[in-house]
Protein backbone atom coordinates (compact mmCIF):
# COMPACT_ATOMS: atom_id res chain seq x y z
CA UNK A 1 0.00 0.00 0.00
CA UNK A 2 0.91 3.55 -0.89
CA UNK A 3 1.98 6.32 1.63
CA UNK A 4 -1.04 8.88 2.47
CA UNK A 5 -0.28 12.22 2.33
CA UNK A 6 2.65 14.11 1.15
CA UNK A 7 5.40 10.89 0.76
CA UNK A 8 4.65 7.83 -0.96
CA UNK A 9 7.73 5.95 0.07
CA UNK A 10 10.49 5.79 2.95
CA UNK A 11 13.19 7.04 0.11
CA UNK A 12 11.03 9.78 -0.37
CA UNK A 13 10.59 10.99 2.52
CA UNK A 14 14.08 10.69 3.11
CA UNK A 15 14.87 12.82 0.46
CA UNK A 16 12.96 15.42 2.19
CA UNK A 17 14.84 14.76 5.46
CA UNK A 18 18.54 14.61 3.35
CA UNK A 19 17.42 18.40 1.56
CA UNK A 20 16.67 19.65 4.79
CA UNK A 21 19.61 18.90 6.41
CA UNK A 22 22.71 18.75 4.45
CA UNK A 23 25.94 16.71 5.74
CA UNK A 24 24.24 15.27 8.72
CA UNK A 25 25.11 12.05 7.45
CA UNK A 26 24.40 10.17 11.30
CA UNK A 27 20.97 12.17 11.53
CA UNK A 28 20.16 10.76 7.96
CA UNK A 29 20.84 7.18 9.16
CA UNK A 30 18.91 7.72 12.24
CA UNK A 31 16.10 9.11 10.70
CA UNK A 32 16.16 6.35 8.11
CA UNK A 33 16.21 3.60 10.37
CA UNK A 34 12.96 4.83 12.32
CA UNK A 35 11.33 5.88 9.78
CA UNK A 36 12.31 2.29 7.69
CA UNK A 37 10.43 0.42 10.91
CA UNK A 38 7.22 2.46 10.99
CA UNK A 39 6.31 3.15 7.47
CA UNK A 40 4.00 -0.35 7.70
CA UNK A 41 2.21 0.40 10.88
CA UNK A 42 1.79 4.15 10.05
CA UNK A 43 -0.15 2.88 6.94
CA UNK A 44 -2.13 0.81 8.80
CA UNK A 45 -2.63 4.00 10.63
CA UNK A 46 -3.19 6.65 8.55
CA UNK A 47 -3.72 9.45 10.16
CA UNK A 48 -0.13 9.65 11.78
CA UNK A 49 0.32 10.54 7.57
CA UNK A 50 -2.89 12.89 7.80
CA UNK A 51 -1.06 14.63 10.65
CA UNK A 52 1.68 14.85 8.86
CA UNK A 53 4.01 13.90 12.40
CA UNK A 54 6.53 12.40 10.26
CA UNK A 55 8.02 16.02 9.25
CA UNK A 56 7.16 17.51 12.44
CA UNK A 57 8.75 14.70 14.26
CA UNK A 58 12.06 15.40 12.65
CA UNK A 59 12.26 18.89 13.35
CA UNK A 60 14.21 19.97 16.48
CA UNK A 61 11.50 22.46 18.74
CA UNK A 62 14.69 24.12 19.57
CA UNK A 63 18.73 24.44 18.73
CA UNK A 64 20.63 26.48 20.90
CA UNK A 65 24.68 26.86 19.86
CA UNK A 66 26.88 28.82 21.44
CA UNK A 67 30.40 30.26 21.88
CA UNK A 68 32.20 28.44 25.07
CA UNK A 69 35.42 30.52 26.00
CA UNK A 70 37.43 29.50 28.58
CA UNK A 71 40.81 29.70 29.98
CA UNK A 72 43.95 26.95 30.30
CA UNK A 73 46.20 26.72 33.37
CA UNK A 74 48.88 28.84 30.99
CA UNK A 75 46.39 31.51 30.76
CA UNK A 76 46.12 31.06 27.13
CA UNK A 77 42.32 31.61 26.14
CA UNK A 78 40.28 28.77 24.15
CA UNK A 79 36.80 29.03 22.51
CA UNK A 80 34.31 25.76 22.12
CA UNK A 81 31.07 25.47 20.41
CA UNK A 82 28.29 24.43 23.10
CA UNK A 83 24.91 23.06 21.77
CA UNK A 84 21.87 21.75 23.18
CA UNK A 85 19.30 20.28 20.80
CA UNK A 86 16.17 20.44 22.56
CA UNK A 87 13.81 17.64 20.02
CA UNK A 88 10.64 17.04 22.01
CA UNK A 89 8.72 18.08 24.36
CA UNK A 90 5.40 15.74 23.99
CA UNK A 91 5.39 13.35 26.49
CA UNK A 92 7.78 15.41 29.57
CA UNK A 93 10.69 17.96 29.48
CA UNK A 94 13.89 17.59 26.98
CA UNK A 95 15.67 15.18 28.88
CA UNK A 96 19.41 13.60 27.78
CA UNK A 97 22.75 13.68 28.32
CA UNK A 98 25.53 16.11 27.28
CA UNK A 99 29.03 14.82 25.03
CA UNK A 100 32.36 16.76 25.36
CA UNK A 101 34.37 15.14 22.63
CA UNK A 102 36.05 16.58 19.67
CA UNK A 103 33.33 14.75 16.93
CA UNK A 104 30.95 16.46 18.11
CA UNK A 105 28.98 19.00 16.09
CA UNK A 106 24.91 19.52 15.20
CA UNK A 107 24.25 16.65 12.66
CA UNK A 108 25.61 14.64 15.29
CA UNK A 109 23.57 15.73 18.31
CA UNK A 110 20.55 15.97 16.21
CA UNK A 111 20.93 12.21 15.36
CA UNK A 112 21.17 11.48 19.56
CA UNK A 113 18.52 14.05 20.51
CA UNK A 114 16.16 12.02 18.19
CA UNK A 115 16.97 8.88 19.43
CA UNK A 116 16.88 9.92 22.77
CA UNK A 117 13.03 10.80 21.89
CA UNK A 118 11.96 7.77 21.11
CA UNK A 119 14.67 5.94 24.06
CA UNK A 120 12.91 7.68 26.73
CA UNK A 121 9.20 6.94 26.05
CA UNK A 122 10.43 3.78 25.71
CA UNK A 123 10.95 3.88 29.44
CA UNK A 124 7.63 4.65 29.95
CA UNK A 125 8.81 7.42 32.11
CA UNK A 126 7.07 11.23 31.17
CA UNK A 127 10.21 12.76 29.61
CA UNK A 128 10.82 14.33 26.35
CA UNK A 129 14.03 13.96 23.90
CA UNK A 130 17.02 16.02 24.20
CA UNK A 131 21.13 16.29 23.99
CA UNK A 132 23.68 18.57 24.18
CA UNK A 133 27.54 18.79 24.71
CA UNK A 134 30.65 20.45 23.00
CA UNK A 135 33.67 19.85 20.57
CA UNK A 136 35.76 20.71 23.75
CA UNK A 137 38.10 17.64 24.19
CA UNK A 138 38.67 16.63 27.87
CA UNK A 139 41.64 14.27 27.32
CA UNK A 140 44.71 15.34 28.74
CA UNK A 141 42.80 18.25 30.88
CA UNK A 142 43.59 19.06 33.92
CA UNK A 143 40.54 19.24 36.60
CA UNK A 144 41.09 23.18 36.78
CA UNK A 145 40.69 23.20 33.41
CA UNK A 146 37.59 21.13 33.51
CA UNK A 147 35.76 22.97 35.99
CA UNK A 148 36.80 25.89 34.08
CA UNK A 149 35.27 24.94 30.53
CA UNK A 150 32.07 23.27 32.62
CA UNK A 151 31.56 26.49 34.13
CA UNK A 152 31.90 28.66 30.80
CA UNK A 153 29.39 26.16 29.44
CA UNK A 154 27.04 27.08 31.78
CA UNK A 155 26.95 30.77 31.93
CA UNK A 156 24.85 30.22 28.52
CA UNK A 157 22.73 26.99 29.13
CA UNK A 158 21.44 28.11 32.50
CA UNK A 159 19.22 30.53 30.55
CA UNK A 160 17.81 27.36 28.50
CA UNK A 161 17.25 25.05 31.03
CA UNK A 162 15.05 23.92 34.28
CA UNK A 163 13.43 21.04 36.31
CA UNK A 164 10.76 21.45 34.65
CA UNK A 165 12.20 22.47 30.86
CA UNK A 166 14.96 20.41 30.29
CA UNK A 167 17.41 18.41 32.48
CA UNK A 168 20.74 17.18 31.11
CA UNK A 169 22.88 14.78 32.25
CA UNK A 170 25.96 12.77 31.17
CA UNK A 171 27.28 10.82 28.19
CA UNK A 172 30.86 10.37 26.81
CA UNK A 173 33.20 12.69 28.44
CA UNK A 174 30.79 13.96 31.16
CA UNK A 175 30.68 12.19 33.92
CA UNK A 176 30.17 13.30 37.92
CA UNK A 177 32.96 15.39 38.13
CA UNK A 178 31.75 17.24 35.41
CA UNK A 179 27.98 17.46 36.44
CA UNK A 180 29.19 18.50 39.67
CA UNK A 181 31.40 21.46 38.36
CA UNK A 182 27.75 22.12 35.81
CA UNK A 183 25.31 22.10 39.10
CA UNK A 184 27.73 24.26 41.19
CA UNK A 185 27.24 27.00 38.62
CA UNK A 186 23.64 26.39 37.82
CA UNK A 187 22.69 27.06 41.45
CA UNK A 188 25.08 29.77 41.37
CA UNK A 189 23.06 31.79 38.84
CA UNK A 190 19.89 31.11 39.63
CA UNK A 191 20.19 31.32 43.17
CA UNK A 192 18.37 27.58 43.62
CA UNK A 193 18.85 23.63 44.34
CA UNK A 194 16.65 21.94 41.93
CA UNK A 195 16.81 18.62 40.14
CA UNK A 196 18.11 20.42 37.06
CA UNK A 197 20.62 17.80 36.36
CA UNK A 198 20.86 14.29 36.74
CA UNK A 199 23.78 12.09 37.57
CA UNK A 200 24.60 14.12 40.22
CA UNK A 201 26.52 13.55 43.65
CA UNK A 202 24.84 10.87 46.32
CA UNK A 203 25.37 13.81 49.12
CA UNK A 204 23.48 16.78 46.79
CA UNK A 205 20.54 14.98 45.19
CA UNK A 206 21.98 11.60 43.37
CA UNK A 207 19.86 8.65 43.00
CA UNK A 208 21.66 5.48 44.02
CA UNK A 209 22.31 2.98 40.80
CA UNK A 210 22.64 6.01 38.45
CA UNK A 211 26.46 5.40 37.87
CA UNK A 212 25.78 1.85 37.47
CA UNK A 213 22.33 1.97 35.52
CA UNK A 214 23.13 1.81 32.01
CA UNK A 215 25.46 -0.94 32.04
CA UNK A 216 23.25 -2.85 34.81
CA UNK A 217 20.03 -2.33 32.06
CA UNK A 218 22.20 -3.49 29.07
CA UNK A 219 22.96 -6.70 30.67
CA UNK A 220 18.89 -6.97 31.93
CA UNK A 221 18.05 -6.47 28.69
CA UNK A 222 20.31 -9.34 27.29
CA UNK A 223 18.96 -11.45 30.24
CA UNK A 224 15.65 -11.13 28.66
CA UNK A 225 16.85 -11.70 24.99
CA UNK A 226 17.89 -14.62 25.97
CA UNK A 227 15.41 -16.19 27.62
CA UNK A 228 13.57 -15.72 24.50
CA UNK A 229 15.91 -18.75 23.39
CA UNK A 230 15.69 -20.35 26.45
CA UNK A 231 19.45 -19.23 27.67
CA UNK A 232 21.06 -18.08 30.04
CA UNK A 233 23.71 -15.67 30.87
CA UNK A 234 26.03 -17.66 33.27
CA UNK A 235 28.58 -19.38 31.51
CA UNK A 236 28.50 -16.79 28.18
CA UNK A 237 31.77 -14.96 26.68
CA UNK A 238 31.35 -11.51 26.01
CA UNK A 239 33.30 -9.12 24.21
CA UNK A 240 32.45 -5.10 25.30
CA UNK A 241 34.12 -2.45 23.74
CA UNK A 242 35.10 1.21 25.62
CA UNK A 243 36.01 1.25 29.42
CA UNK A 244 33.88 4.03 30.40
CA UNK A 245 31.24 4.39 32.57
CA UNK A 246 29.06 2.44 30.14
CA UNK A 247 31.43 -0.37 29.46
CA UNK A 248 32.00 -0.68 33.37
CA UNK A 249 28.47 -1.05 34.48
CA UNK A 250 27.86 -3.87 31.64
CA UNK A 251 31.10 -6.06 32.99
CA UNK A 252 30.49 -5.33 36.84
CA UNK A 253 26.64 -6.90 36.28
CA UNK A 254 27.41 -9.26 33.56
CA UNK A 255 30.52 -10.70 35.91
CA UNK A 256 27.90 -10.68 39.15
CA UNK A 257 25.64 -13.10 36.87
CA UNK A 258 28.37 -15.70 36.01
CA UNK A 259 29.16 -14.33 32.20
CA UNK A 260 33.04 -13.68 30.86
CA UNK A 261 33.84 -10.57 29.55
CA UNK A 262 37.37 -10.64 27.87
CA UNK A 263 37.68 -7.84 26.15
CA UNK A 264 37.75 -3.71 26.68
CA UNK A 265 38.81 -1.60 24.12
CA UNK A 266 39.91 2.45 23.53
CA UNK A 267 41.00 4.71 20.49
CA UNK A 268 44.02 2.80 20.80
CA UNK A 269 42.78 -0.27 20.53
CA UNK A 270 41.39 -3.63 22.60
CA UNK A 271 42.71 -5.59 25.13
CA UNK A 272 41.60 -9.53 24.95
CA UNK A 273 41.84 -11.04 28.69
CA UNK A 274 40.87 -14.55 28.58
CA UNK A 275 40.51 -14.87 31.95
CA UNK A 276 37.70 -12.10 32.06
CA UNK A 277 37.52 -8.71 33.37
CA UNK A 278 36.47 -9.51 37.18
CA UNK A 279 37.46 -8.03 40.71
CA UNK A 280 39.65 -5.71 40.82
CA UNK A 281 40.20 -5.33 37.43
CA UNK A 282 36.63 -3.99 37.29
CA UNK A 283 37.82 -0.75 39.53
CA UNK A 284 40.59 -0.42 37.48
CA UNK A 285 38.94 0.42 34.59
CA UNK A 286 37.32 3.59 36.83
CA UNK A 287 40.77 4.58 37.13
CA UNK A 288 41.61 4.54 33.88
CA UNK A 289 38.58 6.38 32.70
CA UNK A 290 39.65 8.93 35.62
CA UNK A 291 43.63 9.45 34.16
CA UNK A 292 41.65 11.38 31.39
CA UNK A 293 44.39 9.95 28.52
CA UNK A 294 41.60 7.69 26.50
CA UNK A 295 43.29 4.83 26.40
CA UNK A 296 43.19 1.03 27.23
CA UNK A 297 46.55 -0.15 26.73
CA UNK A 298 47.81 0.38 30.60
CA UNK A 299 45.24 -2.63 31.43
CA UNK A 300 47.26 -5.19 29.52
CA UNK A 301 50.47 -3.54 30.93
CA UNK A 302 49.02 -4.14 34.50
CA UNK A 303 47.08 -7.31 33.79
CA UNK A 304 49.88 -8.82 31.18
CA UNK A 305 47.22 -9.36 28.86
CA UNK A 306 47.71 -8.74 25.08
CA UNK A 307 46.94 -5.38 23.41
CA UNK A 308 45.69 -5.15 19.88
CA UNK A 309 46.47 -2.13 18.56
CA UNK A 310 44.08 -0.17 16.35
CA UNK A 311 42.01 -3.16 16.00
CA UNK A 312 38.37 -3.69 17.19
CA UNK A 313 37.33 -6.43 19.75
CA UNK A 314 34.73 -7.94 16.99
CA UNK A 315 37.37 -10.23 15.51
CA UNK A 316 36.95 -12.68 18.97
CA UNK A 317 35.03 -15.60 18.81
CA UNK A 318 32.38 -14.91 22.15
CA UNK A 319 28.58 -15.49 22.45
CA UNK A 320 27.70 -12.32 22.86
CA UNK A 321 28.60 -8.82 21.45
CA UNK A 322 28.22 -5.74 23.37
CA UNK A 323 29.46 -2.07 21.58
CA UNK A 324 29.44 0.27 24.41
CA UNK A 325 32.17 3.10 22.87
CA UNK A 326 30.43 5.03 20.45
CA UNK A 327 28.63 5.19 17.07
CA UNK A 328 29.05 3.35 14.03
CA UNK A 329 31.95 1.07 16.01
CA UNK A 330 30.49 -1.81 14.51
CA UNK A 331 30.48 -1.72 10.75
CA UNK A 332 29.69 -4.89 8.33
CA UNK A 333 32.84 -6.45 8.44
CA UNK A 334 33.10 -6.83 12.06
CA UNK A 335 29.40 -8.00 12.17
CA UNK A 336 30.28 -10.40 9.25
CA UNK A 337 33.28 -11.78 11.29
CA UNK A 338 31.04 -11.95 14.80
CA UNK A 339 28.99 -13.94 12.37
CA UNK A 340 31.52 -16.38 11.27
CA UNK A 341 31.94 -16.97 14.73
CA UNK A 342 28.58 -18.18 15.48
CA UNK A 343 27.82 -15.32 17.66
CA UNK A 344 24.74 -16.13 19.81
CA UNK A 345 23.27 -12.22 20.23
CA UNK A 346 24.21 -8.82 19.83
CA UNK A 347 23.39 -6.03 22.07
CA UNK A 348 24.15 -1.92 21.47
CA UNK A 349 25.01 -0.52 24.98
CA UNK A 350 26.17 2.41 22.69
CA UNK A 351 24.45 4.92 20.41
CA UNK A 352 23.62 3.47 17.49
CA UNK A 353 26.73 1.73 17.81
CA UNK A 354 26.55 -0.26 14.68
CA UNK A 355 26.53 0.60 11.22
CA UNK A 356 23.43 -0.11 8.82
CA UNK A 357 25.02 -2.73 6.83
CA UNK A 358 26.17 -4.53 10.06
CA UNK A 359 22.49 -4.24 11.40
CA UNK A 360 20.95 -5.21 8.01
CA UNK A 361 23.27 -8.45 8.20
CA UNK A 362 22.26 -9.43 11.77
CA UNK A 363 18.61 -9.28 10.53
CA UNK A 364 19.35 -11.49 7.06
CA UNK A 365 21.14 -13.82 9.58
CA UNK A 366 18.64 -13.75 11.81
CA UNK A 367 20.63 -12.86 15.07
CA UNK A 368 18.85 -11.69 18.05
CA UNK A 369 20.00 -7.59 17.72
CA UNK A 370 19.16 -5.22 20.76
CA UNK A 371 19.29 -1.53 19.09
CA UNK A 372 20.50 1.05 21.75
CA UNK A 373 17.53 3.02 22.52
CA UNK A 374 16.63 -0.10 23.97
CA UNK A 375 19.60 -1.76 25.47
CA UNK A 376 21.19 1.13 26.69
CA UNK A 377 17.73 3.15 28.18
CA UNK A 378 18.53 1.78 31.90
CA UNK A 379 20.49 5.03 31.99
CA UNK A 380 18.19 7.77 31.52
CA UNK A 381 15.65 5.59 33.21
CA UNK A 382 17.13 5.90 36.39
CA UNK A 383 17.85 9.17 35.46
CA UNK A 384 13.88 9.57 35.56
CA UNK A 385 13.52 7.68 38.58
CA UNK A 386 16.50 10.80 39.97
CA UNK A 387 14.26 13.52 38.88
CA UNK A 388 10.88 11.80 41.16
CA UNK A 389 13.44 11.41 43.98
CA UNK A 390 13.90 15.15 43.49
CA UNK A 391 10.35 16.58 43.22
CA UNK A 392 9.36 14.37 46.15
CA UNK A 393 12.68 15.50 48.17
CA UNK A 394 13.06 12.02 49.57
CA UNK A 395 15.82 9.09 48.46
CA UNK A 396 14.87 5.63 47.77
CA UNK A 397 17.44 2.47 48.50
CA UNK A 398 19.56 1.03 46.15
CA UNK A 399 16.91 -2.43 45.69
CA UNK A 400 14.66 0.30 45.04
CA UNK A 401 15.93 1.66 42.21
CA UNK A 402 17.65 -1.61 41.30
CA UNK A 403 14.38 -2.98 41.14
CA UNK A 404 12.28 -0.27 39.55
CA UNK A 405 15.53 -0.63 37.07
CA UNK A 406 15.08 -4.01 36.40
CA UNK A 407 11.08 -3.90 35.52
CA UNK A 408 11.80 -1.37 32.94
CA UNK A 409 13.90 -2.99 31.33
CA UNK A 410 11.46 -5.86 31.38
CA UNK A 411 8.93 -4.09 30.12
CA UNK A 412 11.06 -2.31 27.15
CA UNK A 413 11.96 -5.89 26.19
CA UNK A 414 8.15 -7.06 26.35
CA UNK A 415 7.28 -3.41 23.76
CA UNK A 416 9.93 -4.52 21.68
CA UNK A 417 8.43 -7.78 21.50
CA UNK A 418 5.17 -6.97 20.88
CA UNK A 419 5.71 -4.66 18.09
CA UNK A 420 8.96 -6.42 16.58
CA UNK A 421 8.01 -10.14 16.34
CA UNK A 422 7.76 -11.74 12.81
CA UNK A 423 7.92 -15.42 13.05
CA UNK A 424 10.46 -16.98 15.52
CA UNK A 425 12.39 -13.93 15.27
CA UNK A 426 12.00 -10.97 17.26
CA UNK A 427 12.99 -7.69 14.82
CA UNK A 428 14.00 -5.80 17.70
CA UNK A 429 14.79 -2.52 15.54
CA UNK A 430 11.28 -2.47 14.71
CA UNK A 431 9.58 -3.33 17.89
CA UNK A 432 11.48 -0.41 19.86
CA UNK A 433 11.12 2.13 17.21
CA UNK A 434 7.22 1.15 16.60
CA UNK A 435 7.18 1.04 20.80
CA UNK A 436 8.67 4.51 21.09
CA UNK A 437 6.90 6.38 18.21
CA UNK A 438 3.19 5.75 19.35
CA UNK A 439 3.35 7.20 22.06
CA UNK A 440 5.75 10.34 21.35
CA UNK A 441 2.72 11.19 18.24
CA UNK A 442 -0.27 10.44 20.21
CA UNK A 443 0.84 13.17 22.54
CA UNK A 444 1.58 15.31 19.69
CA UNK A 445 -1.48 14.37 17.78
CA UNK A 446 -3.29 15.67 21.45
CA UNK A 447 -1.52 18.73 21.88
CA UNK A 448 -2.19 20.31 18.38
CA UNK A 449 -0.36 21.63 15.87
CA UNK A 450 2.26 23.62 18.12
N1 LIG B 1 23.50 9.95 27.90
C1 LIG B 1 22.65 8.89 28.32
C2 LIG B 1 21.84 8.40 27.14
O1 LIG B 1 22.34 8.36 26.03
C3 LIG B 1 21.84 9.26 29.55
C4 LIG B 1 20.93 10.45 29.41
C5 LIG B 1 20.27 10.90 30.70
O2 LIG B 1 20.46 10.28 31.73
O3 LIG B 1 19.55 11.90 30.62
O4 LIG B 1 20.72 7.95 27.25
Amino acid sequence: MAGIGKYSSVDEFMDYVRKKNPAQEEFHQAVEEVIESIWGFMEENPIYFGENILERLVEPERVIMFRVPWRDDNNNIHVNRGFRVEFNSAIGPYKGGLRFHPSVNLGGLKFLGFEQTFKNSLTSLPMGGGKGGSDFDPKGKSDNEIMNFCQSFMQELYRHIGPNTDVPAGDIGVGGKEIGYLFGMYKKLRNEFTGVLTGKGINWGGSLIRPEATGFGAIYFVKEMLSMMNEDIAGKVISVSGFGNVAWGAVLKATQLGAKVVTLSGPDGYIYDPDGVKGKKIDYMLELRATNNDIVEPYAKKYDVDFFPGKRPWERDVDIAIPSAIQNELNGEDAQNLIDNDVTLVAEASNMGCTKEAVDLFHENEIPFGPGKAVNAGGVAVSGLEMSQNSMKLNWTEEEVDEKLHNIMKNIHKTCVEHGKDGDYTNYVKGANIGGFIKVADSMIDQGVV
